[in-house]
């Protein structure tokens, strides 16, 4: 065998694996797609990274029967080298959603195959590992969290954050510090921060955090620019080999192991098992993809908001996680969070508008953005079309549209109290360009009949083939997924490094 390990996808679910394995003496290549990123001048430009999207995958899919790109990340590190670093822990009821759907859930999905307490240990490894500031006095109401100090305190509040924050407290809201992957010792406090490059690594990404540690103490190789194209498998039903294309010289080459893991995001990894010709006995491989519906509200302000200059996305909420006591329906969390620039806001005006006015309107912006955890649909899936790219089919179910238009006007409200004089905003309902949280395509289960994965993410059937990315989750929970995602492969690493390898 070439090396111990293969693992496919440098994000968030393969750069802690990684680490673990190759801290643990295994030989380890990592595969992946994309290149390094650092230049920090492309890495904070707005039409660079927000409208030509130069950071995403490049490749044109079939969006819901029209040729479209797929926004998610398309370079080392994978969604974390571009991410807003918020990282929350979920609430325990999030790993038994029956409590709040039964309506919508078959009972095999009413609760995961494990829980939070399981995930506990690990949720404390993932925070430490991705240095997140926080403080861990002043527990969010309804979601799980950390028990001891952070390895970091967040900086105070900036001058338009103390007053949203005094304002959503009047209107009886606990907003709280949100859990950043931030160093604060070195970060410039740039405006421009969630969609951008961060120049200076201040920013936790799998890059910084596991794959460059693995690779320089602990001997871990990555081929970067290179894409896995298939599985090989044996006639004893395992895989044997994967065939990689090298960009740069158009050159495939086959590589062994004596384990395959598949990082490759919740949309690259079933596509690939798929264009394989892995199929499992659910028929879930690839079905249930979710990438949370929810709201986005932008509120336009007389004064200035320091979103021009200054570092902003600082205050989260989850007093209405369970919902409201008028509307009684699981929601998620809410976070303020900055517009990324005036070319964003130009690019989605309804009507041309200048870029001087769009500057100016840039200055005085704040928005608020509400998650909802959508539900998984089989209908909603990831498939090969006929030139074996990816085919992804997406609608939401209509209880998320109803459940995110609530958080929008709810979400507008807070804004107009907090003195915002235009309020505007969208759902999600009409985004099939999935950009961010993709998760669900090959959930995690006790039974084979039901699910793609077994309890510790490895295929059921096949010995030597795991999937550690955001694909593993039956439900897409009500805070963003990168810190469960992150958790979750160091839960699966140890039992790889105890059991397994
Ligand atoms: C702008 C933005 C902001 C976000 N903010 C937050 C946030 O604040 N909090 C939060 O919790 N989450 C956030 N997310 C989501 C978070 O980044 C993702 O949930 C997480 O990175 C997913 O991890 P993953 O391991 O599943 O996949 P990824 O991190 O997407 O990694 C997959 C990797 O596999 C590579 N790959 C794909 N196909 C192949 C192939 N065939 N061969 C080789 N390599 C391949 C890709 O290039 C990529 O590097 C954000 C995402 C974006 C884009
Ligand atoms: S604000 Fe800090 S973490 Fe964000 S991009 Fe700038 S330096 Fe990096």
């Amino acid at each position: 065998m070439d090396y111990d390990v293969i693992i496919v996808g440098s994000g968030a679910g393969g750069g802690s694996v990684a680490l673990q394995l190759a801290k643990a003496g295994k030989r380890v290549l990592i595969i992946e797609r994309g290149r390094l990123f650092t230049d920090p001048e492309i890495g904070q430009n707005e039409k660079s990274m927000l409208i030509e999207r130069i950071a995403h995958d490049d490749r044109q899919i079939e969006i819901n029967g029209r040729n479209a790109r797929l926004f998610v990340s398309g370079i080392v590190g994978g969604g974390t080298s571009i991410y807003g670093a918020a990282l929350l822990r979920p609430s325990p009821d999030d790993f038994h959603p029956g409590k709040h759907y039964s309506k919508h859930l078959p009972d095999y999905l009413c609760d995961w195959p494990i829980d939070y307490e399981t995930l506990r240990p690990y949720y404390d490894q993932a925070e430490d590992l991705y240095h997140v500031a926080g403080n861990h006095q002043a527990a969010p109401p309804h979601i799980a969290s950390r028990e001891i100090p952070y390895s970091q305190l967040p900086p105070n509040l900036e001058p338009i954050n103390q007053r949203l924050s005094q304002s959503l407290i009047d209107q009886g809201i606990q907003p709280f510090h949100l859990p950043l992957g931030i160093d604060w010792n070195i970060c410039l406090r740039c405006p421009t921060c969630p969609g951008y490059g961060c120049p200076n690594e201040s920013r936790a990404s799998s890059w910084k955090c596991c794959i460059r540690p693995a690779i320089e103490k602990h001997g871990a190789e990555i081929w970067t620019e290179t894409e896995a194209l298939q599985l090989q498998l044996g006639e004893n039903g395992q895989v044997q080999s994967l065939q990689v294309l090298r960009s740069q010289t158009r050159e495939k080459v086959e590589i062994t192991a004596k384990l395959y893991i598949l990082s490759a995001g919740a949309v690259s990894s079933p596509h690939l098992l798929q264009r394989s010709g892995i199929k499992d006995r659910s028929d879930e491989l690839g079905r249930n993809y979710m990438y949370h519906a929810g709201a986005l509200a932008v509120g336009f302000f007389k004064r200035p908001t320091s979103a021009a200059e200054r570092f902003i996305k600082q205050l989260g909420w989850t007093d209405d996680y369970f919902g409201t006591p008028s509307f009684e329906h699981k929601l998620g969390y809410f976070q303020a969070l900055p517009i990324p620039g005036p070319l964003s806001i130009k690019s989605e005006a309804p009507f041309p508008v200048p870029l001087s006015a769009a500057k100016f309107l840039h200055a005085r912006s704040m928005a608020f953005a509400g998650a909802v955890e959508d539900l998984p649909r089989r209908d909603n899936r990831v498939s090969v079309a006929r030139d074996g790219q990816m085919r992804l089919t997406h609608r939401f179910h209509s209880y998320d549209i109803f459940r995110a238009r609530f958080i929008l006007k709810r979400l507008q409200k807070f804004l107009k109290k907090a003195g915002a004089v235009i309020v505007a905003g969208a759902t999600a309902e009409k985004d099939d360009l999935h950009t961010a949280h993709q998760v669900g395509t090959c959930r995690f289960g006790n039974d084979p009949e039901k699910s793609v994965l077994d309890p510790n993410c490895r295929l059921h059937g096949v010995e030597n083939l795991y999937v550690i990315d955001g694909s593993f989750m039956p439900t897409s929970l009500g805070v963003g997924p990168a810190l469960t995602i992150i958790a979750n492969s160091l839960r699966v690493s140890d039992h790889i490094i105890k059991e397994v390898l």
